[in-house]
């Protein structure tokens, strides 16, 4: 007898969202209630919160369970989407080890229980699978240049290994499997002290502390905001089981981290000056995604254009720094930018 039958009493979809309580996860599981669903968010809190899920704590359609899903989860559900796994790269090298056991035993497990449930399955991955590309913007098809050993590897290719599982499950096993390749994407609820560029150029100009840049700030990112990326996920889940991806998800407007720092200096009004630190090793030189299949297939394109991105991200932390909220912090409890692990 089906198991999955018996524990239904709902037509709702049940929907797993592993690191729900991240930045990307959390938005996502908003959106997902919001759409009807039946929501279970697993997450360890090794970089999320439950601030980011506060709102959804008492919604009867949501779940939280902590777990860390480097060990096998027990659950029964529809649909899984695996965003576990720290993002950024001062939260992944803080720990190599686990970021890539996170990657790769993370995504055995529930590749796992998405073949036991058979449950449809979106992976998270990264456009860090292209690595410091050599081939611009970067399509699917392109293979990437990696370096196995550097300090970016527990992530870069943890995340290509977990690819590589996903399609064996789908070959071997049949899963119905969806490879999202996520370019940066900030947005509110970013955590403020992990070291990405976006939340630190913004808590460095609303602190009056110098922005950091490293490098001459030559090197390009195209950033994409949540909403949009989140958008595209749920689209990606519910296209059709022909279409497995790799889809890259980002915004193609490509700016310089120079160009990002003056633009923060200018909408918060700052005075900061700006100061250089040394390029942290295998930092890519530009990163921009060739968005034509995603355009095509999911119908889908950003609709956020930086400039409104980023005043909806600058009044998420000055409410933070400086608002009476319980999620306010002090400028005290906020370290310098963390440092770049090595240069
Ligand atoms: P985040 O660090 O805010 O969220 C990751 C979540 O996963 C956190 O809540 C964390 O506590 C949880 N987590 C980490 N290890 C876990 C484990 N072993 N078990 C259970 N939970 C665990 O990062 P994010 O920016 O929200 O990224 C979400 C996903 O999207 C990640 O998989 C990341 O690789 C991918 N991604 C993000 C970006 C980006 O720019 N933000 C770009 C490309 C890919
Ligand atoms: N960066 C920077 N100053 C900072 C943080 C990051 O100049 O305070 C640079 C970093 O070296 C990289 C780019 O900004 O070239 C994006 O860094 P982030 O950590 O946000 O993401 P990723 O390198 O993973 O794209």
């Amino acid at each position: 007898m089906n198991k999955n039958v018996i524990s239904r009493n709902s037509s709702r979809k049940r929907v797993l969202v592993t690191g729900g309580a991240g930045f990307i996860g959390s938005h996502l599981c908003e959106k997902l209630i919001a759409g009807g669903y039946d929501v279970l968010c697993v997450d360890n809190f090794y970089t999320g919160t439950k601030d980011n899920i506060h709102q959804l704590l008492a919604h009867p359609h949501f779940e939280l369970m902590r777990h860390d899903i480097t060990f096998p989860l027990y659950v029964e559900v529809d649909e899984i989407y695996n965003l576990a796994c720290p993002a950024s790269p001062v939260h992944y090298q803080f720990d190599p080890v686990q970021t890539t056991k996170t990657s790769v035993h993370g995504a055995i497990n529930v590749l796992g229980l998405a073949k036991r449930t058979k449950a449809k399955i979106l992976q998270a991955s990264t456009s860090e699978v292209y690595g410091d590309p050599d081939v611009h913007p970067q399509p699917e098809a392109y293979t990437g240049k990696v370096n196995p050993i550097g300090l970016r590897a527990c992530y870069d290719e943890g995340k290509r290994c977990a690819e590589t599982l996903f399609f064996d499950y789908h070959r071997q096993h049949g899963l119905k499997i969806k490879v999202a390749r996520i370019f940066n994407t900030y947005g509110p609820r970013m955590h403020p002290n992990d070291g990405r560029v976006v939340s630190n150029f913004i808590v460095q100009a609303l602190l009056g502390r110098p922005l950091t840049i490293y490098g001459d700030g030559s090197q390009t990112r195209s950033f994409c905001f949540v909403d949009d990326l989140v958008d595209a996920l749920v689209r990606l889940m519910n296209s059709p089981d022909e279409l497995t991806g790799p889809v890259n998800l980002g915004n193609p407007g490509e700016f310089t981290i120079l160009d990002l720092a003056e633009m923060v200096r200018e909408m918060t009004g700052s005075t900061s000056p700006i100061v250089r630190h040394p390029l942290p090793a295998d930092d890519p030189k530009q990163r921009c995604p060739d968005i034509a299949l995603a355009k095509r297939v999911l119908n889908w394109a950003p609709t956020v254009p930086l400039e409104r991105g980023l005043e909806r991200t600058i009044a998420h932390f000055d409410e933070l720094l400086n608002g009476k909220g319980s999620a306010a912090i002090r400028a005290s409890e906020f370290e310098d930018a963390p440092q770049a692990l090595a240069s």
